[in-house]
């Protein structure tokens, strides 16, 4: 089946007389006939339902269809984009470990990264993209465990060199995990390019009509986890009758370790009808992504020979320090842009200010058109030089370009750039 046909498809098949559309099982539990079969689905979860905690119909179409897009041996839903990079990394690391990130990621994630996970002794070495092999290579340690990007980062709307990276990592025995919320993957297949791991926040376009906050991990099922750096994923587990994910599992350990370890033990899961939307969102993630790309295109075209504009960052320009990347990578752009409007910080809000169509509101990738200022709102709480890291200036604004007619989207940044 080709992308189109996967969102519309994949995930669930009905039989004779069933429900067309994926049914919300909105159920905590399962019935057993006997006691005999609860306790063996005890001994091999992935046998059958046990529990909503961590596995329920709905939720499993919606797992399978993602696995099916990004072409992973399996997929894992999480309540949010942050709980699938969490978990993506707890997978396989521990207090005592560390990971490589690149600098230029979503502000959350650099929160996690910097200062959730070092209290919970997990240390985060920050690089940068323009660092050279020698630079990054330094940056691994023996307790390195992965190396982690977004394939376009939010908001610096840079495009990570996928197989470089890839490189890396498995030069130094360790999975590339990438965060492709804003690709979707109808615009770029990480595994394609060497990524072991990809996680989305699935809150973004996937669902994309702004009514659910969710996030997916999905496993390619090509890491070898037996190179003697994951013994958790090799060695028996002793919370689960000392099972070893490897042998048990084979190309799915991973995937099958998150669900089993860490959703059973942290329990962030995505509840049916949550799931239900999600999946309504994914039908159209296709369509929706051509054009957010031919929306995106215009508007970019556009602003960037505003005179009221002092810079823009959309990888689909052909001037865009990020073009060539783009070219190999993505079969398109999504509908984000960032922009630096003349006058700094007060020319940026004065600017979103006077926009009468475009709602100012703290998400993106939202179906109607929407801005933000990031330095005063989602990277509020980085310093200056993180903000610098992550590619943020003071007067920049983050248009998410959405689906009405171009022709008003570019009326309305017409009338507000006027009163900068
Ligand atoms: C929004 C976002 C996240 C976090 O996702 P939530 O669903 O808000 O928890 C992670 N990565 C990227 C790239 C995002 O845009």
């Amino acid at each position: 089946m080709k992308d189109e046909t996967k969102c519309l498809h994949a995930g669930y098949t009905p039989k004779n007389t069933e429900p067309r559309v994926v049914p919300i099982v909105q159920s905590t539990t399962y019935v057993y006939d006997s006691t005999e079969e609860v306790a063996s689905v005890f001994d091999e979860p992935t046998k059958s339902l046990i529990y909503s905690r961590f596995a329920n119909p709905t939720v499993m179409a919606v797992e399978q269809k993602i696995a099916e897009l990004e072409g992973g041996v399996g997929a894992m839903c999480t309540s949010s984009g942050q709980a699938a990079t969490l978990l993506s990394i707890l997978n396989i690391c521990q207090a005592g470990d560390s990971i490589i990130s690149l600098g230029e990621i979503y502000g959350g994630t650099v929160n996690l990264f910097a200062f959730t996970f070092k209290k919970m002794g997990i240390e985060c070495i920050f690089v940068d993209k323009t660092a050279s092999d020698e630079e990054i290579s330094a940056a691994f340690k023996p307790n390195t465990k992965a190396v982690f990007g977004e394939t376009i980062a939010n908001p610096a709307l840079s495009v990570l060199d996928i197989e470089r990276f890839a490189r890396l990592a498995h030069a130094h025995n360790v999975p590339l995990i990438v965060d492709n919320t804003f690709a979707t993957p109808i615009f770029c297949k990480p595994f394609d390019f060497g990524a072991d791991i990809v996680i989305h926040s699935t809150t973004k376009y996937m669902d994309g009509h702004a009514v659910q906050v969710g996030g997916v991990i999905v496993d390619s099922g090509n890491f070898d986890w037996t190179n003697g750096n994951f013994p958790e994923l090799v060695e028996p587990d002793a919370s689960y009758h000392g099972i070893s994910y490897t042998k048990t599992y084979g190309k799915a350990a991973y995937i099958i370790k998150a669900r089993m370890q860490l959703m059973r033990d942290f329990g962030v899961y995505p509840a049916a009808h949550s799931a239900f939307l999600l999946n309504l969102g994914l039908e159209t993630l296709s369509v929706r992504m051509q054009q957010y790309y031919k929306n995106g295109m215009t508007v970019a075209n556009y602003l960037k020979d505003h005179e009221k504009v002092e810079s823009i960052t959309y990888p689909g320009l052909e001037t865009d320090a990020n073009y060539a990347l783009a070219q190999k990578y993505l079969k398109g752009c999504n509908g984000v842009i960032s922009f630096e409007v003349k006058g700094g910080r007060e020319g940026a809000m004065r600017f979103m200010d006077a926009l009468q169509l475009a709602s100012n509101e703290v998400h993106v990738a939202d179906i109607r058109t929407c801005v933000l200022h990031p330095a005063s709102e989602t990277h509020r709480q980085l310093t200056d030089e993180q903000l610098v890291a992550a590619g943020i200036k003071s007067g920049m604004v983050r248009l998410s370009v959405g689906l009405e007619s171009v022709e008003d989207i570019v009326a309305d940044l017409a009338q507000a750039l006027e009163q900068v």
